[in-house]
């Protein structure tokens, strides 16, 4: 190595003058006797040191390149030095707060890692990757890939499912279409055909032909069966309110289970940037916050279980009995329910045959990397579908944003609606809807009716995005718990009455604030009949629906 080493480079770029001196320096100490090291601060001055490089005949064997910086990203950087030094293995600087951008990068620019900064000590957190990565560099033809690897179908519902429940999950992964060269190498090394796709490889090399969430999420780590028979409290559903509830459970000493039939985070997990939530001045994406919640909730001594859907519950004496898909059963003193809602469907003729391939719902994060250069379409006026849009019109080549309404003012947020009239590619159409969806295995037009003037117009995308509000999905429960119209339950004080006395109510005490319709059983966030359908108060009600549990405990 050391003959080649002494004309081998690695370069690190950062704006930050300071972090940029910093990781040089540590490079330096590690690295600086067998490697040049080589600092820039911007990415155009990194490609004119990579060309120089290039001209004359040099090897770059690493590039750490910030995520952040102001004319050009890291992820931008990577992507062109990508095309003079294909092999040079490629490492993004991030705070913790754009992790999930990096790992959307992963499948954007080929990476071979993230550091969370700041890497200290060094020792610890830089060296070992880096020196795995230069080793892996060394050993370039037959370097091993150390990810889970997904091999599908472009258009294929259930391989944009698989990805979304990676993404979602936070477990890092790579994605190959079935029909290019790597996919197809890899289809024939697990001995599959690409008639049963999605293929997930995972880090142990095992191959899972379609999977299910359950069988995914217990080969990449996730646990998916209760540790206990009983339990003082299970939460069901992993959303803001949920993970409120099992924290603050955990926390003050109850026997605690979160049971989350996709991912922890629910909705609010899936937003890019929440900016309206307590001591987040500067927002924070839905992603990380979630995922810190999760940690905490863990930490504090809540068990997590994922990929399970509970799909009944029953009081059967004291105990409340929680029944999942299988028909296996856990039971609880207390449970709090916190299955929030899902999205609602676009009815428009045709639209529904593309969910997956080409329509999704909700799914902004994980499919930015596809939206690249598109023409992206998306539907709906409130802040969810403003927040996907500010996020795509950074990836797709033009975001139009289709609302029923006369402006975007009445339903979305000033902050957002001032965003996007600030950004040159996302348009608003106003008074227009989604007639019709057209196309061959993947979306192609849509038919667009201006409510206005009564003209029909056809447009070309294969990327639409639906964000319409949302229904709780709470079927399971009819005839159980007290729900309205909607679907939503109702609890405490709002529960129907008789006279005096809640309808079916069987204790002498009145219900507690978010308690049901069946004592010990409370309900929190937003599948609960007037909840306010944020974040903030998502969490608050989790925490307030465990003190209710307290005393519910304490009076039975
Ligand atoms: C894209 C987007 C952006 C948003 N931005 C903001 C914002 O900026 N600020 C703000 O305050 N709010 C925002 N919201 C709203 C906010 O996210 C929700 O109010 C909040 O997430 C509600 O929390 P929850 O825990 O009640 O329900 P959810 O977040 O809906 O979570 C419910 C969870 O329960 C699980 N579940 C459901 N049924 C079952 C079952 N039977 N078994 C097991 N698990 C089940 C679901 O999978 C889900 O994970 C946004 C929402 C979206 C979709």
């Amino acid at each position: 190595m050391a003959g080649d080493a002494t004309k081998t480079s690695i370069l690190t770029v950062d704006d930050d003058p300071e972090v940029s001196r910093a990781i040089a320096r540590d490079l330096r100490r590690r690295y600086g006797s067998d490697y040049r090291i080589i600092r820039a601060e911007s990415g155009d001055q990194a490609l004119e040191a990579l060309r120089e490089l290039k001209l004359r005949g040099d090897l770059v064997a690493l590039m750490l390149a910030d995520y952040r910086m102001p004319q050009m990203s890291g992820i931008d950087f990577l992507e062109e030095a990508m095309d003079l030094y294909p092999a040079a293995r490629r490492v993004l600087l991030t705070a913790y707060a754009d992790t999930s951008a990096a790992i959307n990068a992963i499948n954007v620019v080929d990476l071979d890692h993230y550091l969370l900064k700041p890497w200290d000590p060094p020792d610890e957190k830089l060296y070992p990757v880096l020196d795995d990565l230069l080793a892996s560099w060394h050993a370039i033809d037959h370097r091993p890939i150390p990810d889970t690897k997904v091999v599908g179908h472009q258009w294929s519902a259930r391989s944009s499912d698989v990805r979304e429940f990676l993404g979602r999950n936070q477990v890092p992964y790579r994605w190959y279409l079935s029909e290019d060269a790597e996919g197809q190498r890899l289809l024939a090394a697990a001995g599959v055909d690409d008639g049963r796709l999605p293929v997930v490889i995972t880090l142990e090399g095992e191959v899972l032909i379609e999977p299910s969430d359950e069988q995914l999420a217990a080969q990449v780590g996730l646990e998916t069966t209760p540790s206990k028979r009983f339990y003082d409290l299970v939460v069901i559903g992993g959303g803001p309110a949920g993970l409120g509830a099992a924290l603050y459970g955990a926390s003050e000493g109850l026997r605690t289970i979160l049971i989350e039939r996709t991912a922890a985070g629910g909705q609010a997990g899936q937003s890019s940037r929440i900016e309206n939530y307590l001591g987040f001045p500067d927002g924070v994406s839905g992603a990380q916050l979630t995922d810190r919640a999760r940690r905490q909730a863990v930490k504090f001594g809540a068990e997590l279980v994922t990929a399970r859907e509970v799909v009944a519950i029953e009081a059967n004496g004291s105990a409340r009995t929680i029944r999942f898909t299988d028909g296996e059963t856990i039971d609880a003193h207390a449970i709090i329910l916190a299955t929030g809602v899902s999205y609602r469907q676009l009815g428009a003729p045709g639209v529904g045959d593309f969910t997956g391939r080409g329509v999704f719902y909700g799914s902004a994060m994980s499919e930015a990397s596809n939206a690249a250069g598109h023409d992206v379409y998306i539907v709906g006026g409130a802040n969810s579908a403003g927040q996907a849009a500010v996020y795509f019109s950074r990836h797709a080549k033009s975001v139009t944003m289709l609302i029923r309404g006369a402006s975007l003012t009445a339903s979305m947020s000033h902050y957002l609606v001032q965003q996007i009239e600030g950004i040159d590619n996302i348009t608003v159409r106003t008074c227009t809807e989604v007639v019709e969806g057209s196309g061959g295995d993947h979306l192609e037009s849509l038919t667009l009716r201006d409510n206005t003037s009564g003209e029909i117009s056809v447009v070309e995308t294969q990327l639409l995005f639906v964000f319409i509000g949302a229904v709780p999905r709470t079927e399971w429960l009819d005839g159980v718990v007290e729900r309205d119209a909607q679907g939503f339950m109702i609890a405490g004080p709002d529960l129907p009455r008789e006279g005096d006395r809640p309808v079916k109510w069987t204790e002498e005490r009145a219900p507690y604030h978010l308690e049901s319709s069946i004592p010990g059983v409370f309900v929190a966030g937003d599948a609960r009949a007037e909840s306010a359908k944020r974040v903030a108060s998502a969490v608050g009600e989790g925490a307030m629906a465990v003190m209710l549990v307290h005393r519910y405990l304490e009076k039975r």
